[in-house]
C-alpha cells in the first residue's frame, strides 16, 4: 500500500478532525484542554490504524459502539471529567464518533433527509444495508464480500471518490457527500461535548 493510500485510510484528515472538534466544542474547554483533545483524537490514526473499531472500519459497528461506551465509562470513573487523562480519553472517543459518518454509508442511506440524522450509537437502530468500507490491515473484519472498500466508500475529504459525489435531488440537492458527512460529524461531536459538560454538572451539584 502506498503512503498515499495509507493516508487516505486514516479518516477525516487531521485538520478535519480538528476542525470538526473545534466547531463542536461549545467553548467549554480552555485552549490547552482543546489541544489535548485534538492531539489524542489525531493519534488514533497513528497508533491504532489496524484496530477496526476505532474507525468503524470493516463493518465493526458493534465493536465501535462498544468502544465509545467503554471510553465514556473510563471518563465517568475519573474524579475529574476535565483531568488530562479524561480529556485524552474524550479525544479518543471523538475520533470514533466522527469516523462513523465518513467511513460508513449512513450518509448515503440518509441523503434525502435534512439534516442528516445523528446515530445514537445503538446497533439496534442501524438501518438495513448499513456497511462500512473494508480496510485490509484492520481487524476484526465483519463485512460481507459485497461491501465496498474503504477507498471506494470513504468521505474523508472533498477529493475522495465518494466524498465528491453530489446529491442529485431532495433537500440536500447540490451538496457533496463529504459536506454532509462533516456536518453530521460536527453535530454528533457536539452531543459528546454536551455529555461531558453534564458529568461536570452532576458532580458539582
Ligand atoms: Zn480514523
Amino acid at each position: 500500500m502506498s503512503q498515499e493510500n495509507a493516508q487516505s485510510g486514516m479518516g477525516f484528515a487531521f485538520s478535519d478532525h480538528a476542525r470538526i472538534t473545534m466547531k463542536a466544542s461549545a467553548g467549554i474547554l480552555t485552549d490547552r484542554q482543546m489541544e489535548l483533545v485534538i492531539r489524542s483524537n489525531y493519534s488514533q490514526d497513528i497508533a491504532h490504524q489496524q484496530d477496526s473499531k476505532v474507525h468503524f472500519d470493516n463493518c465493526c459497528f458493534e465493536e465501535g459502539a462498544a468502544y465509545v461506551m467503554e471510553e465514556w465509562h473510563n471518563i465517568e470513573t475519573e474524579m475529574d471529567p476535565y483531568s488530562d487523562n479524561a480529556l485524552i480519553t474524550f479525544g479518543r472517543l471523538l475520533h470514533t464518533v466522527q469516523d462513523f459518518y465518513s467511513h460508513s454509508n449512513w450518509v448515503e442511506l440518509n441523503q434525502f433527509v435534512n439534516p442528516i440524522p445523528i446515530w445514537d450509537l445503538n446497533v439496534n437502530s442501524l438501518p438495513a444495508g448499513i456497511v462500512s468500507g473494508t480496510w485490509a490491515i484492520g481487524t476484526p473484519k465483519r463485512c460481507s464480500d459485497q461491501a465496498p472498500t474503504h477507498r471506494q466508500l470513504n468521505k474523508d475529504d472533498l477529493n475522495s471518490e465518494e466524498g465528491k459525489k453530489i446529491v442529485a435531488s431532495g433537500p440536500n440537492q447540490g451538496k457533496p457527500l463529504f459536506s454532509l458527512a462533516q456536518d453530521a460529524a460536527i453535530r454528533a461531536t457536539l452531543e459528546q461535548f454536551k455529555r461531558l459538560q453534564n458529568i461536570n454538572k452532576i458532580q458539582r451539584s
